[in-house]
Parts: C-alpha cells; structure tokens; sequence
C-alpha cells in the first residue's frame, strides 16, 4: 500500500470502527452439544478447549488498553457450557484482578441445555450476564436440534427453568425468521412469559435515544471491533461468525494471534487488512443507499460475506429479516398503540 492509500485506509476505518474494543469475545471450546440447522460454526463437533496462555494473554489485553469503561468478556462458544465446569473455572482466574476494578465484566451466551445450579453458582460468584439462545415458541424453534436431530426445546426450557428457580437474572437472543417475525405480538408474548430481563431487539435501544433526543449518540458510535478470539489464540475482527471459516483468500479472516501480538496491537494495525477494507466500503454503500441506515448503521459483516461472498455488499437477507423487518414490526406496534389511544 503506498503512503496515500495508507493514510486513507486509516481514516476510513478511523471514521467507522473503534481501535479500542469493548467487548472481547472467547471461544472456551469449539465443541457444541447441539447441531442446530442455521448453524455456521465448522469446529462444533471438535473438542478444543481454550489455552490457559490464551486467557491470560487476553486479560493482559484488556489492562494494556486505555479508558475507564469496562471490557466485556464474552464467553460464546461452540457451547462454552460444554467445557467441564472445572476447566471454565480456572480459565476465569487471570480476569480475576480485572473484574474486581470493574475493568472486566463476564458474560456468556449460551443454548442453556447444559445448565446446573453448579453453573448457576459460578455465574452468581463471577457476576455473569447470562444471555440464552432461544427463538421463540416452540415452532420458531425446529431448526435448533441435536446430532441426532432431536428438537432442543424441552431442554433448552428445562435450563430456563434452572435460571429463574436460581434466581439467574437473563436475557434472550432470538434470530428471527420471516414467519416469526411477521407476528411481533405473538412472539413479545411468549418472551414475557419467560421470565427474561431483555430479548435482544437493539431496535428498543435505537428508540429509546431517538425518542429522548439522545439520537446522535446511536448514530455517531463507531463500531466495536469486537476482536473474538479462539481457543489456540487466532483472532478475527468485526463479526465473531467468521471464527473458524475457511477462506484461504482472506486468511481464514484472522489478523493475528493473541499468543504473539496484544489486542491493542493487532488493532492499531487493523485498517491494513483487506477484507475490513472491504467493509468500510460495504457500509459506505449502506450509508448511501439504505433507507434504515440510522437505525442500523451496516450491522453484520460476516452475514454480508456469506451470503455475497464480499464484504463490500449492502443489503442481505439477514439484514432484511433482522433489522428492516424489525424496524418495521416495531414501526406498526407503535403506530397501532397510538391510534388505540
Ligand atoms: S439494513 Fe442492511 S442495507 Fe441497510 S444499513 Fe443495515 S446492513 Fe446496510
């Protein structure tokens, strides 16, 4: 890259994308106890179990990085339960210092199968934000089986209801479909039902600043970089989906690794990298061209790629479903509550 281009690679990406990560994403094992239909992970059905050296790189990442706010350390998976329990335990143990300063604060995402009150108390001990993977009723969930597809409904409910008799404060991620989402009420009343603190529609973030005048504060917010981080320490940016997806073109999509250069590194370096150089071109088509850009701000680089096959596409039929249709769901809710009133 000449001098020029280099500079303008480092504005564009300066423009858009953080160089200070809030969230932290770890894959404490590739392995997951489900096989459900939509799923992109390739190592699922491999047990790999992220390295001790690899956490505590990780945590030495977060205390080299500047800024007061707290980094959020994501467990994500394949299953992080799926890792003994003993194992999740002691990968905790370098955070530990950080947690305690309110530098670091622990979440996981998980399909909740899996869930003891021994989980349960590790995640009382280490104040957890629990978020669990559920779709909907039980026909919004026929795609999440197991390898001998079985539906996992009965089970992921059975760990939902471990959560509320422990007392787990949780959230919900819910992917939607074109048929869940086409009834937005039906789908708002099963969540209700459940017990959960949040279901994960950042729509209501959007409104809630843009109903209190707060809106730039939505619209001027650079992207996290999101660094997720495997179990061997490779690291990709921008969409924690592409971990583990083969494209030799791209170098598997990692950047760097952990074990040999600190977060705050690999960022500083990270406008060189062509495919986040595509991106930045995919959202400048989005902000171009996209009539819910505000509220979206050219989400979901990995659904760009793999359903185009470049990031610098705009729209996809994941963007379609999760967020225009949404915005528009919540458009009509909204628009029918005030005519009734
Ligand atoms: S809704 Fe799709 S096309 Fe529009 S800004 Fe978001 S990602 Fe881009």
């Amino acid at each position: 890259m000449d001098t020029s281009a280099h500079l303008l690679a480092r504005t564009g990406f300066d423009q858009r994308i953080g160089r200070r990560f809030r969230t932290v994403v770890l894959q404490p094992t590739s392995l997951c106890n489900l096989d459900c239909d939509y799923c992109y992970l390739p190592g699922r059905k491999k047990r790999n179990e992220i390295l001790p050296t690899v956490v505590k790189a990780v945590a030495a990442s977060i205390a080299e990085q500047d800024g007061d706010e707290p980094v959020g350390v994501v467990w994500h998976g394949g299953e992080p339960t799926a890792l003994p329990i003993t194992t999740f335990r002691a990968r905790l143990q370098p955070f530990e210092d950080l947690r305690i300063a309110g530098r670091a604060e622990h979440s996981i995402q998980t399909n909740a199968t899996l869930i003891t009150e021994e989980w349960c108390e590790l995640f009382r001990t280490y104040r957890f934000q629990v978020g669990v993977s559920i779709d909907g009723p039980v026909g919004a969930n026929l795609n999440r089986v197991d390898r001998a597809r079985r539906p996992a409904f009965d089970r992921i409910m059975r760990g939902i209801a471990v959560l509320r008799e422990q007392q787990i404060p949780f959230s919900v991620i819910c992917v939607v479909s074109p048929q869940t989402i086409a009834d937005p009420d039906a789908l708002m009343d099963f969540f209700a039902g459940l017990g959960c603190t949040q279901v994960g529609f950042k729509v209501a973030g959007y409104l809630a600043k843009a109903r209190t005048g707060r809106k730039e504060e939505w619209t001027k917010a650079k992207h996290d970089p999101i660094p997720t981080i495997a179990w061997n320490g490779d690291t990709v940016l921008m969409s924690p989906e592409l971990l583990g997806i083969g494209a030799p073109q791209h170098n598997d999509f990692v950047v760097g690794n952990v074990l040999s250069q600190s977060l705050p590194t690999i960022l500083r370096h990270a406008h060189e990298v062509p495919y986040i150089a595509e991106l930045l071109d995919g959202l400048d088509g989005c902000e171009q061209t996209c009539a819910f850009w505000d509220f979206c701000r050219g989400a979901h680089a990995g659904n760009r790629y793999f359903e185009h096959g470049t990031f610098a596409a705009t729209e996809t039929t994941h963007c379609r479903n999760t967020r225009q249709a949404l915005v528009e769901a919540f458009a009509a809710t909204t628009a029918a509550t005030s005519t009734k009133e």
